[in-house]
């Protein structure tokens, strides 16, 4: 109740009971002085852009797991001493208001605290006058269950965002595991948070093609700073490891068809000299080494026929890649 009206009449007081649930996470104790709190909204029940929507469940399973998580503002907030941490979260039931979907509107509060010192001074401002006020969570949940006839997953045919019958079709997220970061968006107008979530295997590495594509836009498009959030950072690792196995699988093929290459030309072109002619097939790209050994070995029948290209590894996105 006291929160609430501290929330209501915009004054960032901080209470006896805050102090106490602060100093279980800070490393020395932290007297009303050194700290600055403030409460943000991460997440609710209402349909997201995403035609995606958290079952009261799972935010209640978030409420838990939210505890103690740290927010990043931008690349410079990763400093030690300037980050912000949620030091308590409430559930918050709004029966006045109903949700699109007819659930009485359920939202996700917590309260945060950050050092006043000089490097947060105009960070705090910010947020004392409304300015940074959205916010962007990253969380994990396992299943993501279809609106219209309950499918896990995908697993069925109807498409979110889609009418289906005169409703909406969207996913309900149910079992959130796992709660990475959240942070104010970088653009303060921005309307609603945004949530990013993580899907069990299907929709995961759906959802990871989709991501890394639009970060890698994200990131061209640009200039100067651009702020990648825990989901997207993880993705985008993710994303590198696979290009590294892929990378790996492609050097291999080519070692092995250069040592075909050399032994070919040992026959077929005894007077060549072997390093120079090393060098020449290095220079090659794997397409031009396959053809040469293809070459070399069809003239009377050489049983040197290349392997067949290794199947494109489609790793899927490791899970681990998505913890920061
Ligand atoms: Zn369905």
């Amino acid at each position: 109740m006291k929160k609430e009206k501290r929330l209501n009449e915009a004054v960032f007081s901080v209470t006896k009971s805050d102090i106490e649930k602060i100093n279980s996470y800070s490393l020395k104790p932290l007297s009303e002085e050194e700290v600055f709190v403030f409460s943000v909204i991460l997440c609710d029940n209402e349909i997201d852009r995403d035609f995606e929507r958290f079952s009261v469940e799972s935010l209640k399973a978030l409420k838990e797991l939210f505890k103690g998580v740290t927010g990043i503002f931008d690349h410079s907030m990763r400093a030690e001493n300037q980050t912000a941490r949620i030091f308590d979260t409430e559930l918050i039931t709004d029966k006045e208001r109903t949700t699109s979907a007819g659930e009485p509107y359920t939202y996700l509060k917590a309260h945060c605290y950050m050092l006043r010192n000089e490097k947060n001074k105009s960070l705090i401002a910010e947020i004392e006058a409304g300015i940074k006020r959205e916010v962007s969570v990253s969380c994990s949940v396992k299943r993501a269950v279809c609106s219209v006839c309950k499918a896990e997953n995908s697993s069925c045919s109807h498409r979110p965002g889609t009418q289906v019958e005169g409703r909406l079709c969207h996913r309900i997220l149910y079992d959130a595991v796992d709660a990475y970061e959240w942070s104010f968006v970088a653009v303060p107008a921005q309307k609603g948070a945004r949530v990013t979530k993580q899907f069990g295997k299907t929709e995961e590495s759906k959802r990871g093609e989709k991501s890394v594509t639009d970060i890698l836009k994200k990131l061209g498009e640009q200039k100067g700073e651009t702020v990648l959030d825990a989901f997207e950072t993880a993705q985008l690792k993710s994303y590198i490891a696979t290009l590294e196995r892929a990378a790996a699988d492609g050097e291999h093929y080519k070692s092995s068809l250069m040592k075909k290459a050399l032994s070919l030309s040992a026959v077929r072109l005894p007077k060549m000299d072997t390093a120079v002619f090393k060098t020449v097939l290095e220079s090659l790209p794997a397409k031009d080494l396959e053809a040469l050994v293809k070459g070399f070995a069809d003239e009377d029948g050489l049983d040197f026929a290349p392997q067949l290209i290794p199947e494109a590894k489609t790793a899927s996105p490791d899970n681990s890649g998505f913890r920061i």
